[in-house]
């Protein structure tokens, strides 16, 4: 049995793994944290079908740590920080998900990956994972006449923009350029822009409502587009994917992996 613990199992990428992680066999749900001074600190964590899991929401990091083989993090910037230590110092496994990390945490990750295993998606659909790789081959067999905009829509209470998966895949679109995205990214169009600068990567955001996730990737070239989409329309299929990825990165050694590595996918 692999103990999972979850980060921000209050969340509402935590609730998902709950029932993701209670519909396994050959897993254990071994606690969840919340934020620390937070009201719900002690309260049962319930099931997914409200039954109790007999187990009460902890505001304590390192006893989380302490009782899991792997950890999966969706919780906010602040708290993957300290998770990301946590994990250096006990060698836990640690899976992550949150999004919006800023540049500044590579570091720390990069550290960690030495001590513990670490895999990070910013979208763990396999679907998503798919896109990455046709997105790479697209960006390289259609070349640098295409114009390349990346659409993403999310629910109204996300916080960060645009989002994680729209600059992974910004990101795959600018190395198959050849160019670091950096250089290229336009995420903020307003105004008087002046035309489009050629080798531009641009991504327009939308949210609303409680749309889960969807990105569009589009190629517009001169007289033909190309536009390759995905849609989540549950975030059961991120919640079921992290715990694929716990249960593969339990195996694994200390390094930083990604989904494609873990469905054993070539991108
Ligand atoms: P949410 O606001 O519903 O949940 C986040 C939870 O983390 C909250 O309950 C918050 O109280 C808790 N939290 C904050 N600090 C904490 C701490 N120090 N310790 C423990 N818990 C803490 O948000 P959400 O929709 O569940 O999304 C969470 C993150 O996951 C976001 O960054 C989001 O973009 C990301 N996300 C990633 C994927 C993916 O596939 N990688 C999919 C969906 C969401």
């Amino acid at each position: 049995m692999t103990a999972i613990g979850i980060a921000g199992v209050t969340g509402r990428m935590g609730k998902a793994l709950v029932a993701a992680v209670l519909e396994q066999d050959d897993l254990r749900l071994a606690g969840g944290s919340v934020r620390e001074g937070s009201p719900l600190a002690g309260t049962s964590i319930p099931g997914p079908d409200g039954t109790s899991t007999g187990l009460y929401a902890l505001d304590d990091a390192n006893a989380l740590f302490a009782a899991s083989d792997v950890v999966i993090d969706f919780t906010s910037p602040e708290a993957t920080r300290n998770h990301l230590h946590l994990a250096m110092e006990t060698g836990t496994a640690l899976v992550l998900g949150t999004t919006g990390l800023g540049d500044d945490v590579d570091a720390d990750i990069l550290a960690a990956s030495h001590k513990c295993p670490l895999l990070r998606a910013a979208n763990f659909s396999l679907g998503v994972t798919v896109l990455m790789a046709l997105v790479k081959r697209a960006a390289q067999a259609l070349g640098p006449s295409f114009d390349i905009e990346i659409l993403e829509m999310h629910h109204h209470h996300k916080v960060d923009a645009p989002s994680g998966t729209a600059l992974a895949l910004g990101e795959v679109a600018a190395k198959a350029r050849g160019v670091r995205l950096s250089d290229v990214s336009d995420a903020v169009r307003d105004g008087h822009t002046g035309p489009r600068r050629a080798d531009a990567i641009g991504f327009a955001t939308l949210r609303g409502g409680d749309v889960a996730g969807e990105h569009s990737v589009i190629f517009a070239g001169m007289g033909e587009r190309l536009e390759l989409s995905h849609r989540a329309s549950d975030r059961a299929i991120f919640a079921r994917g992290a715990v694929t990825a716990a249960k593969w990165l339990k195996n694994q050694t200390a390094g930083l992996y990604t989904m494609s590595d873990c469905l054993g996918l070539d991108t």
